[in-house]
């Protein structure tokens, strides 16, 4: 559905480590009710690209706008109440608070307190973390921690969310099951998706949009099909 309204806009973004251009130049947008795939071989600047949008880094030149508003250099902890949720490459557990206490904690950094409680106790359910509500953080297993790493993406009723490898370290049997989990609730709340994954199956079934990234650079954008079937990505694949 390109036909949307903006929800993000990435204009000319650039950033740099020592000598080298991590992300260099890179505009995408995405749109109302799209979900955009990042792919790119590693390194290719997939993590940096999402840092930068997400605030954990500032970039050396460029801009990002959420839903018309300048959000270049945001910091993190301000964005998801300016609606941009996001997930984490490797999430790491909160040791001391509940499953139920760390969606509501996350909930009420966007919501006033009782709806921030009713949308936790809905992402409990939601999410089938119910039987794990007062389960510490430690010690949950792989696919729960990714769970409940979304619903506190979510927490927040974001219009975007930002998954870096959202089925990393997941068994294969789990991985569908996650993003049809995403994917209905996207359709339902009606929020766009940008995403990182280097697992080509959930790419190619869950996308509607790629952007290949390499050495900083976006290579091509189109359709699933037609990247698939792009001779500079499978070079760049294939390192021929
Ligand atoms: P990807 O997620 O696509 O694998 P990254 O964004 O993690 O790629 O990395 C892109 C490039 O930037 C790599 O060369 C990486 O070594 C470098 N890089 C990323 N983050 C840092 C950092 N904090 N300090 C130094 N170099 C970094
Ligand atoms: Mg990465």
């Amino acid at each position: 559905s390109s036909q949307g309204e903006p929800v993000l806009v990435v204009s000319d973004l650039a950033r740099s480590f020592g000598g080298v251009a991590a992300v260099d130049g890179v505009s995408l947008t995405v749109r109302a009710g799209e979900r955009l795939a990042v792919i790119g071989p590693n390194g290719a600047g997939k993590s940096t690209l999402f840092a930068l949008i997400a605030g954990q880094e500032r970039p050396d030149q460029g801009r990002v706008t959420l839903l018309g508003r300048d959000i270049t250099g945001v910091p993190a902890s301000r964005l998801a109440r300016v609606g941009l949720g996001r997930t984490f490459q490797s999430p790491r557990p909160f040791l001391t608070l509940t499953v139920a206490e760390a969606l509501r904690t996350a909930a009420r950094l966007s919501l006033p307190r009782r709806e921030a409680d009713a949308r936790a106790a809905f992402l409990l359910e939601r999410l089938g973390l119910g039987a794990l509500a007062s389960h510490p953080g430690g010690g949950l297993a792989q696919g729960e921690v990714r769970r409940v790493d979304l619903g506190l993406a979510l927490a927040g009723r974001p219009r975007l969310l930002l998954m870096d490898e959202p089925v990393a370290g997941m068994a294969l049997g789990e991985r569908a099951a996650l993003m049809d989990l995403v994917g209905a609730l996207a359709h339902e709340e009606g929020f766009a998706v940008l995403f990182t994954e280097h697992d080509m199956a959930v790419v190619f079934g869950f996308a509607d949009r790629v952007v290949v990234l390499d050495r900083g650079r976006a290579l091509a954008e189109g359709s699933p099909e037609a990247v698939r079937e792009n001779p500079a990505v499978r070079a760049c694949y294939l390192g021929a």
